[in-house]
């Protein structure tokens, strides 16, 4: 989007000066409606994220990834390394789903849903207006000498940021290695599980750096997604902007002053107050045009509107808008780079359903055994060794489990003590058998056989193998 004025201030950031050293933001604290809707969606939010890895379902962890043992579940469906496949699928279809929305509506998702933006903005920036104060008061308090008041109210924030960084980190940590073993670690002291203490140490601090010092810096320099506004916005998206035309008039904005006819004197709405400045997180300067540095957060349309009303003009002249809606006042439409992204993702999410519906819960895996071919026996009977490894992706064990062949005469004989197979709940069995055939029932060198698991009487998984037998030269 284009910016009204020149565009000097795209070669340097708010938050870092001209020596490369930090310029602290004080922004001032945000109110007004969309506020209120962004602190409603935050509770949601927060509730979301804390309670979700201790909402099981069918005895799984609605939402868990733990990668080191490679166990995803996604709204309770546990996901094995087998199903990587779905993952992929799933994560491609994340990734279009927040393309498309950025082209559509830039930063959105930054300003409404990201864990950063809601962690900083709605959780450690109203600590800090409750303990330092609003803009004001908090650069004064940064300047002022360490007495007893800041060390008090330095002292008091840090530690809060540090124990809520601590409970972040452990909610983390359940979505990683599963709550129920969290929770298990916590009663038996951390002294027993060091090797887990100790990266739940690391988050802590990092989340402390991020949430107590780095901040919105995140969002600027660190975060990939930010970097892609460039790329992805064009001047159809719909983002917070300024009404240039509006705020500019033909003759600049200019400061407010009582009974003037701005409108005669060619004066935009803009009354330079700096209020929209003042109130950003990010320190940006709204008016200069969409910049990188903008998370949508909504914080100066809120802002901005308070000043219009206390001057008696029309709200909006920051708003959620396109370039093409500010210059030629068009509605929003659909693009065709939008429209091929949501043929995409039509596609992508019906080949996802599509997978899911073909997915079985029990997965068999039979393997030749490494080096081996095939062995003769009495009576022209040939036997072939194999492994076989069987998935069981429920939350319920399964039991008796036999292998049959299926519209062929031979025999399955497996290696065990007892002769039964169960696979434990979200776990694995792992064995040796013995397939036996007629060498008259091969038919040549090669025979696929098709193989039958079976629960009792229950038909669990089907899985084919290549049964070797003697070369024929007939
Ligand atoms: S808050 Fe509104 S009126 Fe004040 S400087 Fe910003 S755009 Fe202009
Ligand atoms: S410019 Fe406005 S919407 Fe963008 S980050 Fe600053 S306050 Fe939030």
């Amino acid at each position: 989007m284009e910016a009204p004025s020149n565009e000097v201030f795209r070669d340097s950031i708010a938050t870092i000066d001209e020596e490369g050293k930090r310029n602290w933001i004080f922004p001032k604290k945000p109110s007004g409606p969309l506020y209120e809707k962004r602190k409603l969606v935050s509770y949601f939010l927060l509730a979301f994220l804390f309670v979700s890895p201790f909402i099981k379902i069918n005895g799984n962890q609605f939402l868990m990834f733990n990668v080191l043992e490679r166990r995803f579940n996604i709204f309770g469906f546990p996901f094995w390394p087998q199903d990587f496949h779905l993952f992929v699928i799933s994560m491609i279809i994340g990734v279009v789903f927040i393309t498309l929305f950025t082209v559509g509506f830039g930063r959105i998702f930054c300003g409404w849903v990201c864990p950063q933006t809601i962690f900083m903005e709605m959780v450690f920036r109203r600590i800090e207006y409750w303990i330092d104060g609003d803009r004001n008061k908090q650069m004064k308090l940064a300047r002022q000498k360490w007495d007893a008041e800041k060390i008090r109210k330095r002292v008091t924030k840090w530690f809060i940021f540090l124990v809520i960084s601590f409970l972040i980190s452990n909610i983390f940590l359940a979505y990683l290695i599963g709550s129920d073993k969290l929770l298990r670690y916590i009663k038996e002291g951390p002294s027993e599980h060091m090797g887990t203490l100790i990266p739940l140490i690391i988050f802590t601090g990092v989340f402390y750096f991020v949430f107590a010092w780095f901040r919105e810096q995140v969002c600027i320099i660190a975060c990939p997604y930010g970097r892609l506004q460039g790329v992805l916005l064009d001047t159809k998206s719909i983002v917070v902007a300024y009404d240039h035309k509006r705020g500019e008039g033909e003759n600049g904005r200019k400061k407010f002053k009582k009974n003037e006819d701005r409108q005669a004197l060619g004066h935009g709405d803009c009354i330079d107050c700096f209020q929209c400045v003042h109130v950003c997180p990010t320190g940006i300067d709204i008016r200069n045009g969409t910049q990188l540095e903008c998370v949508n957060c909504t914080a100066c349309i809120d802002e901005c509107d308070s000043i219009m009303e206390k001057i008696n003009l029309p709200k909006g002249l920051i708003r959620y808008a396109s370039e093409e809606n500010i210059e030629k006042k068009t509605p929003f439409k659909l693009t065709a780079r939008m429209k091929g992204y949501i043929a995409v993702l039509v596609i992508l999410i019906g080949v996802l359903l599509g997978m899911l519906a073909l997915r079985n819960d029990v997965e068999a895996r039979v393997l030749r055994l490494p080096g081996q071919l095939y062995e003769h026996k009495e009576n022209n009977i040939i036997s072939n060794v194999f492994t076989y490894k069987l998935v069981n992706k429920t939350s319920e064990t399964i039991e008796d489990v036999s292998f049959k062949l299926r519209g062929i005469n031979g025999t399955i004989k497996l290696v065990s003590a007892t002769g039964e197979v169960t696979v434990d709940a979200q776990g694995l069995a792992e064995g040796t058998m013995f397939i036996e055939m007629k060498q008259s029932d091969i038919g040549g060198d090669k025979k696929k056989i098709r193989i039958d698991v079976y629960s009792g009487e229950r038909l669990i998984e089907t899985t084919t193998v290549s049964f070797l037998g003697p070369r024929s030269f007939n």
